[in-house]
């Protein structure tokens, strides 16, 4: 935002990780700069000078509680997840369901912005083309997709933790495709597996395609919704259409990528 912050202070939970250090790196250059502190189990990589890192494991409450004691954000960003292509889903389950709720239940905080993913309106089977944010959640019964299904699980409960009361936390979903831009894991071991020869097989015709959402713009959106967050909290939005509060946004970019 071109405008002075409304982040006085914020959390980044996984704020080690390729989209939270980014995110970390963008709200200090807010005006003015919020106090920046970050939780995550692998605190060694990514840091950043002026920054309060805290070894926490999201699943261990005890853990959450107590660093929340001496960080006290008024915003959390929590952008914490196993990768994507496990197939563990007790892990799914434990840090992406749990430690979710977990947060939840003990953050006092004004605002929290979950980075869900776009997968949770996808049943992994159908096509879905120009899906907006209207699209149900889905969870998927036999949990193909074990992933998607622990997102989706745990962006709903995300979005049922919203409340209005005067202590009570808004909260919201950004949901991104694959993300890509710099500090991104996935587009140079793209390349170079590529560059090793070692994309032999094409499934369907080539033509599939995907989306995929520029990680600055995921980041603007998480602050967007944010700044919408506080600002609800004294001036409640007029209309149901400004709402941000307990609601879930796709973010994808307008291109669709084929492959
Ligand atoms: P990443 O793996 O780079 O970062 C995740 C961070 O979470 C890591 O630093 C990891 O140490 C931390 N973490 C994992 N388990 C934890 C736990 N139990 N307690 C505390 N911290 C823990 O992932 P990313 O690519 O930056 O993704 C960020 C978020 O965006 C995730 O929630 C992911 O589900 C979501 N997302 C990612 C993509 C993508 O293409 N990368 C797409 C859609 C949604």
């Amino acid at each position: 935002p071109s405008t002075a912050t409304k982040i006085q202070s914020a959390l980044v939970i996984g704020g080690c990780g390729s989209l939270g250090h980014r995110t970390v790196e963008q709200l200090l250059k807010l005006e003015p700069t919020p106090q920046v502190a970050v939780f995550d189990i692998q605190t060694k990589i990514n840091r950043i000078q002026d920054v309060n890192y805290y070894d926490v494991d999201i699943t261990n409450k005890d853990q959450i509680y107590s660093a929340l004691e001496r960080s006290r954000p008024e915003v959390i960003f929590h952008t914490a997840s196993p990768p994507a292509a496990l197939s563990d889903l007790p892990l799914y389950m434990r840090v992406n369901v749990d430690g979710t709720r977990n947060l939840i239940e003990c953050a006092k905080v004004g605002a929290f912005v979950y980075t869900s993913s776009a997968s949770v309106v996808h049943d992994s089977v159908s096509d879905m083309t120009d899906g907006d944010d209207s699209l149900p959640l889905l969870y998927l019964p036999d949990q193909t997709e074990i992933y998607s299904h622990s997102k989706a699980v745990a962006d709903q409960l995300v979005l049922n933790a919203n409340s209005t009361t005067p202590a009570g936390m808004l909260t919201s979903c950004i949901r991104p495709s694959m993300i890509f831009g710099e500090g991104d894991y996935v587009t140079g071991e793209l390349v170079k597996r590529a560059a090793e020869g070692k994309y032999k097989w094409q499934i369907g015709d080539g033509k599939n395609e995907c989306d995929w959402t520029f990680n600055e713009n995921v980041i603007h959106a998480q602050f967007l919704a944010a700044e919408a967050l506080l600002d609800a909290r004294v001036h409640p939005p007029a209309s149901d259409d400004m709402k941000v509060a307990g609601q879930g946004f796709l973010i994808t970019n307008d291109e669709h990528i084929s492959f």
